[in-house]
């Protein structure tokens, strides 16, 4: 059961989309699911992360990847190699997960050293075992509107879509930022034959010209840039729906670690012209670590031919 959160405001009743409730129900769900397979007899999902180096924000990912699948009943194996290992030596490792049979799927956590080319490394995972839908293949799958894995993030926004009955139909989406894992994929997905879909997408990008007057007339914008407090309220209509994937640490001695989370959106004045909104923390980034246990899901299915 969602509980939606509304805040009367100024011009609008604001709403919350609340990615740690929503990636709770979630998580629950793939949960009983899996107790209900081990019960039968069907071995559990088994999840593969390949950790390089020391980076503080990679290593939180990945201890984070491993406590979900703990929490819904999968398996984990965590690979860890040093920062001065060599591509091939990297590319010899993943060689092994794919040929690993007990293993439904794995990721490599970005970003890499500088030495090793990223897309040598992601093109040598098995398409069928790569959960985070980064492989060419998977890629394109994903534009084809065929079944494959979804890049994390923009999944776990559709998911979002889907879940509130956000209508997204012949709705005008701006997207800002193309990148690989989010933007891009994001603005596909978004204009797919299909619900949540059916958008007319705009993507716009560090080129684009006159962003603010594109951002004036959206109906929907999914912010996926890394600049804190960018999208500004006098960027947006009254009663837009605003999704904020930015993540970007911002140095704050108040806070126990020394920084905060600070997303893309001027949330305090945005938030009085929203519709609904997603917080950061606690929007996109619960609902991306929910749909990698959804991938490995998938993986596993297919792996066990279920
Ligand atoms: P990226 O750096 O690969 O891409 C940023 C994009 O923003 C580029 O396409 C660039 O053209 C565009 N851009 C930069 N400045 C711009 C400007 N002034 N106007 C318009 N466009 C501009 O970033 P990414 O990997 O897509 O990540 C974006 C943000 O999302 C980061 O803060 C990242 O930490 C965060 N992120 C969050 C999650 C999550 O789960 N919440 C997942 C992935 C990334």
């Amino acid at each position: 059961m969602l509980i939606f959160a509304g805040t009367q405001t100024n011009t609008q009743t604001m709403q919350i989309l609340d990615g740690i409730q929503l990636a709770k129900e979630i998580k629950q769900e793939i949960k009983s699911h899996v107790q209900e397979q081990v019960e039968q007899g069907i071995r559990a999902p088994h999840l593969g992360a390949i950790l390089v180096g020391e980076n503080g924000a990679s290593q939180t990912y990945v201890d984070n990847k491993i406590k979900d699948c703990a929490f819904v009943g999968f398996q984990s194996s965590l690979v860890r190699l040093p920062t001065s290992i060599t591509q091939e030596a990297l590319i010899a490792e993943i060689e092994k997960l794919n040929a690993d049979d007990s293993l439904d799927g794995f990721i490599v956590q970005l970003p890499l050293p500088k030495h090793i080319d990223q897309e040598a490394v992601i093109n040598a995972i098995d398409p069928e075992k790569d959960v985070d839908g980064f492989h060419p293949m998977n890629f394109g799958r994903m534009a084809l509107e065929m079944e494959t894995f979804l890049p994390a993030t923009p999944y776990g926004i559709m998911e979002m879509f889907e879940r509130y009955q956000i209508p997204t139909a012949g709705k005008h989406t701006v997207v800002i930022g193309r990148s690989r894992i989010v933007g891009r994929p994001m603005s596909i997905l978004m204009s797919k034959n299909g619900e949540p879909g059916n958008s007319t997408v705009t993507l716009t990008h560090s080129k684009t010209k006159n962003l603010a007057e594109i951002t004036q007339q959206a109906d929907i914008v999914i912010t996926a840039l890394g600049v804190p407090g960018f999208l500004k309220a006098d960027m947006v209509k009254d009663g837009v729906v605003i999704v904020d994937v930015g993540i970007t640490r911002v140095d704050d001695e108040s806070a126990p670690r020394g920084f905060k989370l600070q997303g893309d959106v001027d949330f305090e004045n945005v938030k009085h012209k929203a519709s609904w909104i997603t917080p950061v923390p606690g929007g996109v980034g619960p609902m991306t670590r929910a749909m990698l246990l959804k991938n490995t899901l998938l993986a596993h299915k297919k792996n066990n031919k279920l």
